[in-house]
């Protein structure tokens, strides 16, 4: 089972699962990147995942129906190009005989969903869209700190090996606020270092795993000290998680 990016837009990456025969992507907001690698390798494509309804993510479903063998899957609760098959949390989609499963993940959009495929040959595989970036955090769009705080609780409660595939390439700029937000964390300095190798030789910084974002995501960080105390410098009340995470998700927002 091999696991791809492929780039898309300037920043995005529809990802690739597939068996050297069929192919499953996620999100597929162009289809001009997912047809050129269908045909490259001579795949078949057998499903669709999205995440979420924002153009990016759905704009290439309608034109890759052709050559689809399978069905379009995602969330129920959003507007997603018909036909699809509606998931609600605790679903399974079981495609190239492999289960994924479907879990809520509110606050970027209000159904946002995120699929988990728990160890294909070695670690789980995250597919979580907008949710959880490497180095941060989607913005809210729709929903409120304390659904994305929850969302991410959830994410994070996953093995720490998982492998996050997340649909952007924003995990330098977001290092930069991490930087900012824990200017003493050793680990986003040198994860900095490896993301910018990365870049320099063209290559995607994910997938990142849940052990690195434990340790350089402030997101995923709210309870740390240092973080709470940057929170506080910038305005949080207190050190409750939530306001935590809404005052650092504020200040990245307005950070340049
Ligand atoms: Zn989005
Ligand atoms: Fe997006």
């Amino acid at each position: 089972m091999k696991l791809v990016a492929l780039p898309a837009f300037t920043d995005n990456y529809i990802w690739m699962l597939h068996n050297g025969r069929e192919a499953v992507v996620v999100d597929p907001g162009d289809a001009a990147p997912v047809s050129a690698a269908l045909d490259a390798q001579g795949l078949q494509l057998a499903a669709i995942l999205v995440t979420h309804h924002h153009a990016d993510h759905v704009g290439g479903v309608d034109a890759l129906r052709p050559r689809l063998r399978g069905r379009v899957y995602g969330p129920a609760r959003e507007r997603i190009p018909q036909p699809f098959v509606a998931l609600e949390e605790g679903a399974q989609v079981e495609v190239l005989g492999l289960a994924f499963e479907v879990i809520d993940v509110p606050g970027h959009t209000a159904g946002h969903i995120a699929y988990v495929q728990r160890g294909v040959d070695r670690a789980p595989i995250l597919f979580c869209g907008d949710t959880l970036f490497s180095g941060g955090c989607g913005r809210l769009f729709e929903g409120t700190p304390q659904q994305m705080a929850a969302s991410l609780a959830r994410l994070n409660a996953l093995p720490a090996d998982a492998r996050v595939c997340c649909t952007h390439e924003y995990t330098l700029a977001n290092l930069r606020f991490a930087a900012a937000v824990e200017p003493g964390n050793r680990a986003i300095a040198a994860y900095t270092e490896s993301c910018l190798a990365l870049r320099e030789a063209g290559r995607p910084t994910l997938p990142s795993t849940l052990e690195t974002e434990r340790a350089i995501n402030p997101f995923l960080r709210c309870s740390e000290a240092a973080v709470a105390a940057s929170a506080r410098a910038q305005g949080a009340r207190n050190d409750d998680s939530v306001e935590i995470f809404a005052t650092l998700r504020e200040w990245k927002n307005r950070f340049r």
